[in-house]
């Protein structure tokens, strides 16, 4: 998905930012005399392995599905209450989808037009306990929308349309992609308008769910649940 590009400099902001703490490391241990770095840096390989061996224990799993449980809990109560026309939103890689193969496979490197075909090719696998939370929402009348940083173009439109459905998603009520000429160093102004947009649209969004802190900012939804992403950041 070439509309990726734009997402592509904030992902590689994390890889920035690692390097940015390796530099600084340096500057702390060669700069002050006399002084040493208080904290040595990580080292990238040990990360990597660490990522591995939290998806491979199942430790990954059972935090994703706390994080989930979480929100069901307080959708229920939020149902109990009476809502009149309540809506969740989702984000969709790393929150509905899992792109932890693609991640591995380019050992935890980004590369837009790869991960483009990985998503086009619908690769990306349903994430358990948010499809479980999803049915939940869409079994009591709650609407649903996904809002996704992939890229608006008929292609990625019905790839990821097509992935949520094979994964076991009900079909959503709205699907949000990231318009081709938004260029801004950041998605929150993209993903807190698409909320406000369903809120213009009569919704009371209850929850909101996302892997990333840029899914999750800038307002217009009660609660948000962060499902844990060790793998990259999104500006
Ligand atoms: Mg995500």
């Amino acid at each position: 998905m070439t509309g990726r590009k734009s997402a592509a400099a904030p992902r590689i902001a994390s890889s920035l930012a690692l390097v940015g703490l390796l530099a600084t490391g340096c500057a702390t241990a060669q700069g002050a005399e006399g002084t040493k770095s208080a904290e040595p840096a990580p080292n990238l390989s040990d990360l990597k392995q660490s990522i591995v061996a939290y998806h491979d224990s199942g430790r990954w799993d059972a935090d994703i599905a706390r994080a989930d449980q979480r929100g069901q809990d307080y959708l229920a109560r939020r149902l109990a209450q009476g809502v009149p026309k309540p809506a969740i939103v989702l984000d969709i890689d790393e929150t509905g989808l899992s792109t932890y193969g693609y991640e591995v496979e380019h050992d935890f490197g980004y590369d837009a037009a790869a991960f483009d075909g990985y998503v086009l090719a619908r690769e990306a696998t349903g994430i358990a306990p948010t499809v479980d939370l999803v049915r939940f929402a869409d079994s009591h009348g709650v609407a649903v929308f996904f809002i996704t940083g992939r890229r608006e173009g008929p292609e990625m439109r019905a790839a990821s349309a097509q992935d949520l459905r094979e994964e076991g998603y009900p079909e959503p009520d709205g699907l949000y992609l990231r318009p081709a000429d938004d260029h801004d160093p950041s998605v929150v102004p993209y993903k807190s308008g698409a909320r406000a947009n369903i809120e213009q649209q009569g919704y009371q969004i209850i929850l909101n769910v996302g892997d990333q802190d840029s899914d999750l900012t800038g307002g217009h939804a009660e609660r948000a649940v962060k499902i844990p992403n060790p793998m990259y950041e999104v500006a």
